[in-house]
């Protein structure tokens, strides 16, 4: 058996440690922020390298949150991928404003920041790039476009606490940065939680203020905030972990090292090109890129790859099955033998009802259709066995050995 997370197993090893952090916060009485959310919130701050991190109530309370100390509100328009979790745009919808969603890199995941400007028009009023799956963004390049149109970025660092840009940590490089505690991330609560976090101090203690209703003075409201506070609890059980976050990256990027290895070796399985990506400085030759697909014949899995200038957290091991069907053929093969997997994401943000213009079509964006018809999520979690490992290496070979069509029918 191979689930495709296994929260339990990470809890175990660290038990006494998460039991005398409960047990501090359960005779403190102390519940709500207070100074066990501050000592956390000062981890989150150093580890970053940023001035403020501010602890939320989760990681869309915090992009959230982010929209409201920009007030954005009705008639705005914000920029972000359409191949994302749903959090993302559907915050921008909460404050009024409009999600214009822009393609995808087929690479690395990533928004298509040669888009980007095309997208900007007088009522945009900010930008959210999204570090997806574990490996940031071409985020240096969209920052320099927001500066020059005067916006501001939102990082949704929700899957890339850690990851890294050119040796600078994701949530650090915009205006602001989003990271979600829950579960399945990579620093994983014990229920929703999620950090805020900022370079600028005047942003920061109005964000501050909106987390608990705006007010600065208890019961004197300068501005309508809501309730976005994160729970001491949380807090002292995620501070625990983090003392062990660095260990478990290690290990999430020893078990994708390891799936490269093997599951490159098989016939029809390759990683991604960086001639196919999208993204400046990928390594992509300046000759025009090779059309998307035309894949050889015996093309059937596609690796993800990491950016030689991107430290890449693994929050998702995402491969790319090709062919009509075969991704969820595959889905259903490795369900059949014990393991689990994902689709992340199946239908892309610009084809959700709730966002689909009354009147007209959605904006055809064909990276993100493809990503959505191809990707597939192999378990990555730290605590995977070598024999879990290759379990899932094993399903795959087998399941790559069938006839496409007789895949299919599994
Ligand atoms: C998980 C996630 C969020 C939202 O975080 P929650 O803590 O679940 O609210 C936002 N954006 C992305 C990309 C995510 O993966």
């Amino acid at each position: 058996m191979v689930p495709l997370f296994d929260i339990k197993a990470q809890h175990q090893a660290i038990e006494p440690d998460l039991r005398a952090a409960f047990v501090r916060v359960l005779q403190s009485g102390h519940f709500i922020l207070g100074p066990e959310v501050q000592e956390f919130e000062r981890q989150i701050a150093e580890f970053v390298g940023v001035r403020h991190a501010i602890g939320v109530s989760s990681g869309t309370d915090a992009i959230l949150l982010a929209l409201m100390t920009l007030d954005v509100g009705a008639g705005d328009e914000v920029i972000c991928p359409a191949f994302t979790f749903f959090a993302t745009a559907g915050c921008v919808a909460r404050v009024g404003a409009k999600p214009v969603f822009i393609d995808s890199c087929p690479v690395c995941f990533n928004l298509d920041v040669r888009q980007l400007e095309a997208h900007i028009t007088s009522r945009t009023k900010a930008i959210i790039p999204v570090h997806l799956f574990g490996q940031t963004a071409e985020i240096d390049a969209v920052v320099e476009i927001a500066r020059r149109y005067g916006l501001p970025v939102i990082e949704d660092a929700a899957q890339a606490l850690g990851a890294d840009h050119h040796g600078r940590k994701a949530g650090s490089m915009g205006t602001f940065g989003a990271f979600s505690f829950f579960p399945t991330k990579n620093l994983g609560g014990f229920g929703d939680g999620g950090m805020l976090v900022t370079h600028n101090d005047g942003l920061a203690e109005r964000a501050r203020s909106l987390r608990t209703h705006g007010a600065k003075e208890k019961y004197y409201h300068e501005s309508v905030g809501a309730n976005f506070r994160l729970d001491a609890m949380q807090a002292a059980l995620l501070g625990v972990k983090l003392r062990y976050y660095a260990k478990y990256t290690d290990r999430r990027r020893a078990n994708a090292a390891y799936y490269t290895e093997k599951l490159s070796a098989l016939p029809g399985v390759r990683r991604a090109r960086l001639e196919d990506s999208v993204c400046n400085g990928a390594g992509r030759s300046t000759s025009p890129r090779s059309p998307e697909k035309v894949p050889g014949e015996d093309e059937r899995l596609i690796l993800p790859v990491a950016y030689a200038h991107n430290s890449h957290i693994w929050n998702q091991y995402t491969v790319r099955v090709v062919g009509q069907g075969r991704r969820d053929a595959l889905k259903r093969y490795l369900a059949d033998k014990g393991i689990g997997s994902e689709v992340y994401y199946p239908v892309p943000l610009h084809r959700q009802k709730c966002f689909l213009p009354a009147h007209a079509s959605a904006p055809t964006l064909p990276n993100c259709e493809t990503l959505s018809a191809e990707c597939l999520s192999l378990p990555i979690y730290p605590e995977l066995s070598r024999q879990q490992l290759d379990d899932v290496v094993n399903g795959v070979a087998a399941f790559l050995e069938k006839p496409a069509d007789v895949a299919v029918q599994v």
